[in-house]
């Protein structure tokens, strides 16, 4: 007979994603038997069989996996010919310090959904999941992903779910987090502080009408809680502002469904994919104009033509919304700004119950705490902007020996990063560094993430900014080697590492701070980089910060300090917006801090030009939130107008020729939009100028582009498109966010190469 037998290890994201199931009905397909087996390196499956039939099963294997499975490697060798009666699922099995990948969070799937409308103990069970859908990472306490090492361990299967874990066949079998009305997690509600109900069907209803009537509630989720009201509703909205204390940052929305969400954004084809994906992130989207209809809180944006919006993925949502009349609600992350998401109910209950009208938690706890992912789709890709639920614990897939290194990140929009192998783990959003609950959160995640992945820290790098809390965490961290790397270039290593590039490329980094080797601020810089080093080509013109992070804060003063130094004192007497919208007093003490030199840093990031230029337009002076100016400039661009304005290009970078013309357009009272756009093209230029010359002088061909100003999507399509045409290689971020949320996986970058050149 033409049998044989093999064993096959796949490794990659195989476990908590419905994969063993899988298995077993194309083992049963193909009338194979043997057995199937997780352990915490791989999935370990051997068979018996006829050869043709073995093929067909390893092409199956290949090509139908579960939608959230991502098989890194299937290797495939010839065993001993070994005969079994049937095909089963093992035992799972620790063999070794190796570990598998833990699945991300999974929004609720379609076949669950169709669950809460059948009669039964699922019927309007708001925790219903299945091997295809569900909680994984926020619940997970350690491997290999089993219940009793997951949050679900306290609730103890009923013999329904039992049957249903056990029985091969069943679209549950061995999904961790089963469970039903009777056995499983539910919800309660809390009005005034008083327990309400845990009945689902009036918990619902109680949830809706407080809605309606314009209430604001929490709902525990899967990564935390979130503050939910109607997003039509703008004296609610106002009164969540006031809630989260000072913070003018846009909301996210969520819509019931795809055609009413169409109603109210602009949605290309890519961006309903991301929309509708199982990892259900936020998706900035370009706000439809409408007339004469109903339309959004305008206090929900800032005023900018972007949304934040998403669509349901736990079925608590899908609940809610077929009792509600509003098609949209806010939901924002349940927290004060500068702190992380709450995901303790007794937190909740005494920071929430005297400011909200109810509170919606539910008794399954939350290990990891992951708020909202956040993308932007450009130049045809999903980019990522946060990245937190259904995209953490994935790995990036590096070509390096990143084993043992731990990456500590940066201070604002912190996420660590630790190594593994070949994997880089880039941790969850972590948040600001600013406050003792976000340091909390950051230090017992990287406690988490050692103990899960089974980290044994060899080398630790941070940034070298001596005053962030990460760096000083890393200095603390133990008597291990520390190396510091400089922000830009860890920015761009990290934008390499995505793409595996490991050779001398062009490096552009963009963004408001990062701390220089000369001392100063950098963030506009044009370097020769590999891994290993860098060498600062060239960047923009310094310029005096009057009062240091105030003036990130407050870009009026960033313009001050260009007004003073292109026309001295004279610019008192100009006619324009700023100068009728801060008080003379201030701005002479501006004018004193430049010219003694007190706490005037120089700066020469490219945010705060846009910056300058906001505030010169009146747009804003003191920001509510952060980038706010770039992001109300990058608000106004026209589409197809090229027009520049004058720049000046030798050793540095000059915009006082630009911003002089600046000046000139509004005293001419042209509009703003013209004058945004303008300014973007001008920079657009300048990088495209610089990135030529610096291959005519160095004969290099990639250029890479990172770093927070590159969410700017007229920005970044632009530079791609010009240095495209002119045939550079150009490299942007798809796997991890742009910003300072990506630059620990630059940091392990860095480090792991000069490790291997044994420069540590
Ligand atoms: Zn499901
Ligand atoms: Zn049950």
């Amino acid at each position: 007979m033409n049998e044989k037998s093999v064993t096959i290890l796949v490794t990659g994201l195989v476990q908590g994603v419905g994969f063993r199931p899988f298995v077993f009905r194309i083992a049963s397909r193909f009338g194979l038997s043997g057995w199937v087996q997780n352990t915490n390196e791989n999935v370990k499956i051997r068979i018996t069989g006829s050869i043709q039939n073995i093929n067909s099963f390893i092409t199956s294997l290949r090509e139908d996996a579960p939608p959230a499975a991502i098989m890194e490697n299937i290797s495939v060798t010839d065993t001993e010919i070994e005969s079994f009666t049937e095909f089963r699922i093992l035992e799972s099995h620790d063999v070794s310090d190796e570990i598998t990948e833990i699945s991300p969070d999974i929004a609720v799937c379609h076949d669950c959904l169709l669950d809460i409308d059948k009669p039964g103990t699922r019927m309007d069970y708001a925790f219903v999941n299945c091997t295809n859908c569900g909680p994984r990472f926020t619940i997970i306490e350690d491997l290999p992903y089993d219940r009793a090492k997951t949050t679900m361990k306290s609730f103890k299967m009923c013999p329904e779910c039992r049957n249903e874990y056990e029985t091969i066949t069943d679209r549950r079998f061995h999904a961790q987090p089963v469970a039903c009305k009777v056995c499983g997690p539910h919800y309660e509600l809390i009005a005034e502080g008083i327990k309400e109900s845990n009945d689902i069907t009036t918990l619902i209803d109680r949830l809706s009408q407080c809605i309606a009537k314009g209430g604001i509630v929490i709902i525990k989720g899967l990564g935390g809680m979130h503050i939910a009201c109607d997003a039509f509703n703008v004296a609610t909205i106002d009164k969540l502002r006031d809630l989260k204390k000072r913070d003018g940052k846009p909301f996210a929305i969520m819509f019931s469904d795809i055609e009413s969400l169409k109603q109210y954004a602009e949605v290309d084809a890519v961006e309903e994919k991301s929309l509708l994906s199982w990892r259900r992130p936020i998706v900035l989207l370009e706000k439809k104009k409408r007339t004469g209809q109903p339309d959004l809180s305008e206090n929900i944006n800032a005023g900018l033509n972007l949304l934040g919006v998403m669509l349901p993925y736990l079925p608590i949502h899908y609940l809610l919304f077929r009792k509600l009349t509003t098609k949209a609600i806010v939901l924002t992350s349940g927290n004060f700004s500068n702190e992380p998401i709450l995901i303790d109910n007794a937190e909740a209950i005494e920071k929430f119950s005297a400011v909200t009208d109810a509170l919606v938690l539910h008794n399954r706890d939350i290990i990891n705490r992951t708020d909202d992912s956040v993308v932007r789709i450009m130049d045809g890709h999903e980019r990522i902007f946060r990245r937190s639920r259904g995209y953490v614990p994935a790995p990036v897939h590096t070509s390096l020996n990143t084993d043992g290194i731990l990456a500590f990140g940066a201070e604002l929009t912190n996420c660590f990063c630790a190594g593994k192998g070949v994997k880089a783990f880039l941790s969850q959003h972590i948040g600001d560094l600013q406050s003792v609950e976000t340091t909390l959160f950051y230090e017992k995640s990287l406690a988490q993430f050692i103990k899960l992945f089974r980290i044994k820290p060899a080398l630790l790098a941070t940034d070298m900014h001596p005053d962030y809390i990460s760096t000083k965490t890393g200095l603390a961290f133990s008597n291990l080697p520390v190396l510091m790397v400089q922000h830009h270039h860890a920015h761009i290593a990290s934008c390499m590492t995505e793409h595996r590039l490991d050779e001398k490329v062009i490096g552009v980094a963009f963004d408001g701070t990062g701390y220089g080797t000369d001392g100063n601020i950098w963030g506009s810089e044009f370097m020769i980089c590999d891994l290993n080093d860098f060498r600062r080509v060239t960047h923009f013109e310094y310029i005096p910060m009057p009062g240091g992070d105030r003036a990130t804060e407050e870009p009026w003063r960033i313009a001050v300090s260009w007004l003073y130094k292109l026309f001295g004192r004279s610019f008192l007497n100009l006619d324009i917006p700023l100068l009728a919208e801060i008080e003379g007093e201030k701005i002479e003490m501006i004018i004193r801090m430049i010219d003694k030199n007190i706490n005037c840093p120089l700066t020469c990031g490219a945010g705060r030009l846009f910056d300058a230029v906001a505030s010169l337009l009146g747009l804003v002076q003191v920001a509510t939130f952060q980038a706010e100016g770039p992001m109300r400039l990058e608000s106004l661009n026209l589409h197809n107008f090229s027009e520049c304005y004058p720049y000046f290009s030798r050793e540095i970078i000059s915009f006082d020729k630009t911003i002089k013309a600046i000046v000139e357009d509004i005293l001419n009272k042209t509009d703003k939009a013209t004058i945004a756009t303008k300014l973007h093209n001008t920079i657009i230029l300048s990088i495209f100028d610089t990135v030529i010359s610096i291959r005519l002088k160095e004969g290099l061909n990639k250029v890479v582009l990172s770093g927070g100003v590159f969410q700017n999507k007229y920005l970044l399509a632009r530079t791609t498109d010009m240095l495209r045409e002119s045939h550079f290689e150009v490299y942007s971020h798809f796997l991890v966010p742009p910003n300072d949320g990506g630059i620990a996986l630059g940091q392990l970058a860095i480090a792991s190469k000069r490790r291997e050149l044994k420069c540590v």
